[in-house]
């Protein structure tokens, strides 16, 4: 870069690589970015691609500090589903594009809206529920629902088949019922810790 500064005409300008302090929620955080400074008058700016990069540093950093979850996993959680980035819009009554800036990274997701992602991620029950209530008709997504469905089945059909062949004498409904739903909510959970 060997652009002439704005400001004062003169100088040459730099890249330079530094610590940026903001302060989220009362708290003072650092970040280490990359500014463009002038080696004449000092002037420190962003240019081009510097501006994107230091938002993403910014929002990424906050998801850290806060816990929330990152923006690739946003992704990877809207993904499992098959949902679109307006499904998730609608079903957690965000505004238009909310989600798309959330998992773009350059803004981070509050920590409520956090939780129901990390409620949604692992069990695909309340997922379903979300989009029936908002009323999205996605067919890709009611096919993974569909297929959750199955394998659901076939998780508790295997543990009762189980059951009842190890205690044939002392058959007990209420208990084996119990047994394969723990096994089907184990299976789920499993299932949603990984993809997410
Ligand atoms: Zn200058």
């Amino acid at each position: 870069m060997n652009d002439l500064c704005p400001v004062c005409n003169t100088g040459t300008l730099a890249i330079q690589v530094a610590q940026f302090v903001f302060s989220h929620n009362g708290k003072q955080i650092t970040i280490t970015d990359e500014k463009t400074i002038c080696d004449v008058c000092g002037a420190v700016s962003y240019a081009g691609e510097q501006i994107s990069r230091h938002e993403l540093a910014v929002a990424a950093k906050i998801r850290e500090v806060e816990g929330l979850l990152s923006a690739e996993s946003l992704r990877h959680i809207r993904l499992k589903y098959k949902l679109r980035q307006t499904d998730l819009e609608a079903m957690l009554s965000i505004g238009p594009k909310t989600w798309t800036r959330w998992e773009r990274g350059k803004v981070p997701q509050s920590k409520t809206a956090d939780t129901l992602i990390r409620v949604l991620a692992d069990a695909p029950e309340v997922a379903r529920r979300l989009m029936q209530q908002a009323q999205i008709d996605n067919p890709d997504a009611a096919e993974v629902f569909a297929a959750i469905d199955e394998d659901t089945k076939r998780i508790a059909e295997a543990n009762l088949r189980c059951q009842i062949g190890r205690s044939a004498m002392n058959l007990n409904p209420g208990d084996l019922a119990q047994r394969a739903i723990a096994a089907v909510r184990k299976a789920q959970l499993e299932r949603g810790v990984e993809a997410a």
